[in-house]
Formats: C-alpha cells, sequence, structure tokens
C-alpha cells in the first residue's frame, strides 16, 4: 500500500538515500535543501562544508548502495573513483603498530564526496516519484489539530512562508536540526549523550609526480597511549590528485599554524611517522586549506521521547559521530535500508517510535566502539561507558594483533566497516589469543 507524500528536510547524504529508499512505498518524495543549487556538481555547498574533507566509504555504505542503485560500484569507477584492495592496498598505523597486509577479496573505493554525492544526486533525480527542490529553508513542523501528530512543515522559499503537507516528515538536516530545540518548547526534553573531543580537520589537495608506489590509502593514527593527538591520512582520489588531512583531537591542531601551504606541509612533519610529510614533498598543493571543527560529538536519544507521529529523525541530525572513524555516510545508507525495509512491511504507517528504536540500534555499537576510542586521550570529556576499561584494554590487544594474526585482523575489518557486529571479536578462539597476547 503507497502512503502519500513523505518529507525529507535536507538533501544531504542521509536525505538522498533515505529518498531513495522510501520511493517505492510513497506517492511522492520531497526533498527540500536549504542551499542554493551549486554552480556545478564539484561544487561544495555551504550546508555540508565536510565535504571539502577526505570521505572514506566503508563496505556497509558501499554495499547499501549497491543495493539501492544497482552498478553502483562499476559506475564510480567508470566515474573515476579508484578501486583498491581493501587489505593489501591499505596502509595503517595505529596504536602504534602497522596493520597487516594482504590479498584480499574486499575492496574499497576511494574517492572525493562531491564525486560520491554527485552520482548519488544524480540517481536519486532519476526516481520518477522522487523531487529535489534547492533553496527552501524548512523552518518548523506544523502539528495535527490535536497535537499528536506531525502533518508538514513551514518553509521559507524566496523570503516567503509557506505550508507543505506530508504523511511523513523526516529530519536529515545534519547538525543544523532544529527539532530538539522545537520538541523542548513542547516540553518534550531529549536526551543526549556528548563527548568533547576538539577535534580539527585540516585537508588539503595535492598533485604528486608519481603515485605511491606501495599504497593507495595511508592513515596513521595517533597514539593515545605515547599522548599523541595528531593523525593524518594520505588518500589517492579521482583525477591522479590525493587529499592530504591532518586530524588533531583536544585543539591541539591550530588551523592558524596550517593555512598557508608551508605551514601545512610543516604540520606533517609532527605526526606519529614521517611517511606522509615525505611522499608530499615533491608534491603540488592545489587547494587552499580547509578547516573543519567538531568541539563534540553527540547522539540526540530521539527514541527515549514521545515524538509525535509522522515525524523521524535520522544522519547527523541524530548522530553526530567522530569522523576520524569514516563512517557517517555508512550509518545513513544503514539507516536509509532500515526505513525502506520498514516500509515495505508496515502498514499503512507503522509506529515510527519502534522504526526510530531501529535507527538507535545501528547506532548503538558504533558508538560504544568510537568512544571507547575517543576517551583513550586523556582530556576527552564526557559520561564514559561501563566496563570502559576492559573494553579499551581487549580491543587494544585486537588492534595490536591485527598486525600479527590474519583472521583477527579480517575480523576487525568486517567490524569496523560496519559490515558484522562487535560480538564477532569475541569468539572463543579470539579470546584464546587475546588472553595469549597479553
Ligand atoms: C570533517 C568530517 C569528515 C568526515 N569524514 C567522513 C568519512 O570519511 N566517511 C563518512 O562516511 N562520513 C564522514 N563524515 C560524516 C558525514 O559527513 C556525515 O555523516 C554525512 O554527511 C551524513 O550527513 P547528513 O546527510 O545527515 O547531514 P549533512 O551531510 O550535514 O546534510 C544536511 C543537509 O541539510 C541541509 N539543511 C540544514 N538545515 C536545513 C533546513 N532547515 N532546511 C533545509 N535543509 C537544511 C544542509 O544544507 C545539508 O545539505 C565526516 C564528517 C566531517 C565533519
Amino acid at each position: 500500500m503507497k502512503r502519500d507524500q513523505a518529507i525529507i528536510i535536507g538533501g544531504g547524504m542521509a536525505g538522498k538515500l533515505i529518498a531513495a529508499a522510501i520511493s517505492p512505498y510513497f506517492h511522492s518524495v520531497l526533498i527540500l535543501e536549504k542551499d542554493p543549487k551549486p554552480e556545478n556538481k564539484n561544487t561544495v555547498r555551504k550546508g555540508i562544508p565536510q565535504a571539502n574533507h577526505i570521505h572514506a566509504l566503508l563496505h556497509a555504505g558501499d554495499q547499501a548502495l549497491e543495493r539501492l542503485f544497482p552498478g553502483f560500484q562499476n559506475d564510480m569507477v567508470n566515474r573515476g573513483s579508484i578501486k583498491i584492495d581493501s587489505l593489501k592496498d591499505l596502509a595503517w598505523f595505529h596504536h602504534g603498530v602497522w596493520k597487516l597486509r594482504f590479498p584480499s577479496e574486499d575492496s574499497t573505493l576511494l574517492q572525493t564526496r562531491p564525486l560520491l554525492e554527485s552520482y548519488v544526486e544524480e540517481k536519486v533525480g532519476e526516481i520518477e516519484n522522487v523531487t529535489y527542490t534547492y533553496g527552501i529553508k524548512v523552518e518548523s513542523f506544523i502539528l495535527t489539530d490535536d497535537h499528536s501528530g506531525v502533518r508538514g512543515v513551514e518553509i521559507l522559499q524566496e523570503n516567503k512562508t509557506k505550508t507543505i503537507f506530508g504523511d511523513l516528515v523526516i529530519d536529515t538536516s545534519g547538525t543544523a536540526s532544529f527539532t530538539k530545540g522545537w520538541l523542548a518548547k513542547l516540553g518534550e526534553l531529549v536526551p543526549e549523550e556528548k563527548v568533547d573531543i576538539g577535534l580539527c580537520y585540516a585537508t588539503r589537495k595535492f598533485t604528486l609526480p608519481e603515485a605511491p608506489k606501495d599504497f593507495k590509502i595511508k592513515i596513521i593514527y595517533p597514539d593515545p597511549a605515547a599522548k599523541e593527538t595528531m593523525g593524518g591520512t594520505l588518500s589517492l582520489v579521482e583525477n591522479n590528485q590525493c587529499f592530504v588531512t591532518l586530524n588533531g583531537y583536544l585543539q591541539t591542531l591550530n588551523p592558524a599554524e596550517v593555512k598557508d601551504a608551508e605551514g601545512f606541509i610543516n604540520k606533517t612533519s609532527c605526526l606519529p611517522l614521517p611517511d606522509i610529510f615525505e611522499e608530499i614533498q615533491a608534491g603540488t598543493s592545489e587547494t587552499e586549506t580547509a578547516i573543519y571543527q567538531v568541539p563534540q560529538i553527540r547522539w540526540c536519544h530521539f527514541e527515549r521521547v514521545s515524538l509525535p507521529d509522522g515525524l523521524l529523525v535520522a544522519g547527523d541530525s541524530l548522530c553526530r559521530i567522530d569522523p576520524v572513524f569514516g563512517q557517517g555516510m555508512s550509518i545513513a545508507a544503514l539507516e536509509a535500508l532500515a526505513i525502506g525495509d520498514y516500509f515495505a512491511a508496515a502498514s499503512p504507517m507503522g509506529d515510527m517510535k519502534k522504526l526510530q528504536k531501529k535507527l538507535a540500534k545501528i547506532i548503538a555499537p558504533v558508538w560504544l566502539m568510537v568512544i571507547s576510542e575517543d576517551f583513550r586521550y586523556e582530556g576527552v570529556k564526557g559520561k564514559k561507558p561501563i566496563g570502559l576499561k576492559v573494553l579499551q584494554w581487549y580491543v587494544k590487544q585486537i588492534f595490536l594483533l591485527s598486525a600479527k594474526n590474519k583472521t583477527i585482523y579480517k575480523d576487525l575489518v568486517k567490524v569496523t566497516n560496519l559490515v558484522r557486529p562487535p560480538t564477532i571479536l569475541f569468539k572463543p578462539s579470539t579470546i584464546k589469543e587475546v588472553l595469549k597476547h597479553k
């Protein structure tokens, strides 16, 4: 049974992927995006400044995109994405050790976010009953007469306020979301978990005279045990270019110091290893330094409050996770599939509260994994989960064993790529290895 109209607030990755996933179950899906239409598909819009930075697509995101847009991987390679062997071509230095590298059957696509996002936008544009409209800012929700549900939104378009009605409104407006504040005015306080990480990203694109010989992407994480706080990544992307990104926790990366090319390159010499600094010596910097600050990460527990019927919150509006682990778009893709599957089975509108709980279940294990890593840095503030020390100890052994044990590393890759739950790291054979290792 088809519902009438779904309204999606925000046309970022979450908004577009959810629109594609629910389109078979609604007569029309309307995506409302506040930004004006970008000049071309390489333009990074004002509403998504993070698109200037490296955006990894994990296996879970890759598989979800393949399901939503069959032929996705081949299409992306034809457009310039670089397909790499996920284990052989990734050089990953983490907790002071290099992870193993060997040929595998897993592949990863490397590209800039504009290349990926413009593909998704094109594909969503081909879906007959989905309309993507730029230049519309959603300002509020419209409640039903008895205030039990949401029946549309109030928008601002060309300085005029208008209303649009729909059976379902999904908020995917990212960190700018007004839903939490709007609910507070109705007396509904959304509990949230916050962790102060003081993270700063700085990115430049480079052209290298020669592509690196022995890797396609190199990630150097800081080791909190050695009091390091700054990591860096060099990743090949389309058009024979590469991204170099620095990320410093706890305000240790000062944007002023990396503003110009010289300052940026010098800063790469302060990474735990000199590899990236050495690699870009002969390169040419092609862009200004893009900066993005993430003072804190936040998970708003909309599933714990009494949300009006017909309202759902997803993507970064629901949870902004530490971007260093490259999970945000893949979480959004998993949410999109879950929402699509829900409407495929539910009749007629289903219970949005149940669906909001399903989204929380996608986030919970990832959030725990991420905050237990973030809390390794002394000075990161927030509510620590129960059993944190034991979890951190165990997971660290897994990370260290991934430098020598293929089976454990393969399982870790499945978990970090969000295709298997973290519980697979607690198999009896793995626990035995961990205990032997200590
Ligand atoms: C520095 C950085 C690096 C990252 N790296 C990665 C990575 O490597 N891999 C990965 O998977 N993820 C990464 N992420 C996370 C990723 O960017 C997000 O999780 C992802 O974009 C999902 O976002 P979204 O669609 O929910 O929100 P967004 O992408 O922020 O989109 C929200 C949209 O809503 C629009 N909007 C806002 N308010 C309104 C309104 N009132 N009305 C209408 N429209 C509105 C905005 O203009 C925007 O287009 C990174 C994030 C950051 C900050």
